[in-house]
């Protein structure tokens, strides 16, 4: 027998994008399914995503604003100084907030984030969570969002909102068109511990073959200083490195890093993900809107693709909240143009700077090299450019959603 359940919205994918879209909608009122593919069981273990978040100070405020603060509180390592450099040469560039502008941001542990997120929204009445589940078919018209499970149930809301990351097989169905190419880059990524103090300083030492990122972390159980890496590598070079014994790699590790923290050990298995960008042209349909890395995925040269996906759930989440307060349906055609018109923007600018900066450093010989410390040294020295660059680096740029602001709506 079929069985029909109704909610305001619909969401498919119950990554960290998805969950944080329906406890957002949840703490003004709003009703989701949330249907994911994958085990919560897989995604939950220890084993599964071994990478740490920047999360920047406006999405914290998001979280806080709709009720995570206490979760969250004291389990993110807070970053309070950024250090870029061209490779180990002379000549860095740092960002440094004033002692009033608090943290550029927070370190977390995806794990963590997933954890605090799926108890959440297990815990709110307003979100039904469908995990795992299999979707049979999709229907959008003028009435209604329906979504049918292989075990029958029919999930039926008013609006499709789709969290599926980057195959977004509902964003193909729907014609949503994307421009797409990759790096010549893998990201290997892995959690160490070290001996010195990393004294929450987020290191971006960029070589021709491919930024490489130290991101501190909290002090483990036995107080041992913690970072995570993110180092790219050429898709050439980086099974090589895969191979190497801990030891051998965590040499390798000491030299790129000059050796500023110290004697390094692995304290996680590495994992590598191959890096690509994408760009949907247009995030909406007929009742449907993109999200996350549905919509965008950019090089995480500078820790900025969830934080992108969080802002694309603040706006969409206040536009809906609008459009109850109006007495509009979710799916109004007006409401997904606003939605579309204040998230473009910020994606290409966003998008396009990542994409340029890791152009930028990848181009190798001593004059391009020099050409870059020169453009990094006018950087230092000029007080509004280091500001503009930490305010991105915040997430305070633009026209912010409230939830940014840590306002509910
Ligand atoms: C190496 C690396 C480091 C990064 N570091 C940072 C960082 O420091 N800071 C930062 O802001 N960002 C960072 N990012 C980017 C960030 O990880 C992503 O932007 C973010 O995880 C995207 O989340 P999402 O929920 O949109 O997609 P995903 O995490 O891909 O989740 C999609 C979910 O949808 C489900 N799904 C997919 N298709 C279907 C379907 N048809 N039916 C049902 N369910 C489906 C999947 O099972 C999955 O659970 C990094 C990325 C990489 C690769």
């Amino acid at each position: 027998m079929t069985q029909s359940q109704t909610a305001d919205v619909i969401i498919i994918g119950g990554g960290l994008i998805g969950l944080t879209q329906g406890l957002a909608l949840a703490a003004h009122g709003i009703s989701s399914h949330i249907v994911d593919r994958a085990d919560p069981a897989i995604m939950l273990a220890d084993g599964f995503d071994g990478r740490t978040s920047a999360i920047s100070s406006s999405s914290m405020k998001m979280f806080e604003a709709i009720g995570l603060g206490d979760s969250l509180s004291g389990k993110g390592c807070p970053i309070e100084q950024i250090w870029v450099s061209d490779g180990l040469k002379p000549g860095e560039l740092d960002f440094v907030p004033g002692e009033k502008d608090g943290y550029l941001g927070q370190m977390f542990e995806n794990k963590f984030l997933r954890r605090i997120l799926t108890r959440a929204a297990q815990e709110s009445d307003l979100i039904q969570l469908h995990m795992p589940a299999q979707i049979n078919s999709k229907q959008r018209d003028d009435g209604a969002a329906r979504v049918q499970l292989d075990n029958g149930a029919v999930l039926t809301g008013q609006l499709l909102i789709v969290a599926e990351g980057r195959q977004s097989q509902t964003r193909e169905e729907a014609g949503l068109k994307i421009a797409h190419w990759h790096y010549n880059h893998i990201a290997l990524v892995g959690a160490i511990t070290h001996e010195k103090s990393h004294e929450n300083i987020a290191y971006e030492i960029f070589y021709p073959t491919g930024p490489f990122a130290v991101l501190p972390m909290l002090d483990d159980d036995q107080g041992r200083h913690r970072s995570a890496i993110v180092w790219s590598q050429t898709k050439g070079d980086a099974p090589a490195y895969l191979k190497l014994s801990p030891r051998a790699f965590t040499a390798e590790l000491e030299k790129a890093m000059g050796h500023m923290l110290g004697i390094v050990e692995l304290a996680a298995p590495l994992s590598s993900y191959p890096l690509g960008f994408h760009h949907a042209g247009q995030i909406t349909a007929q009742r449907l809107a993109l999200i996350g890395d549905s919509a965008h995925g950019i090089h995480p040269i500078a820790g900025q693709g969830l934080n992108l996906g969080l802002r694309d759930v603040a706006s969409l989440t206040e536009v809906l909240v609008d459009g109850v307060r109006l007495g509009l349906d979710l799916g109004d055609a007006q409401l997904l143009a606003r939605y579309s018109r204040w998230r473009s923007l910020d994606t290409l600018t966003v998008a396009a700077s990542t994409d340029g900066l890791n152009r930028l450093f990848s181009v190798p010989g001593k004059a391009a090299s020099a050409v870059r410390r020169f453009g990094m040294a006018v950087v230092q020295r000029t007080r509004p450019a280091k500001a503009f660059f930490m305010a991105e680096a915040r997430g305070e740029s633009g026209s912010l959603p409230k939830l940014l602001n840590g306002v509910a709506i």
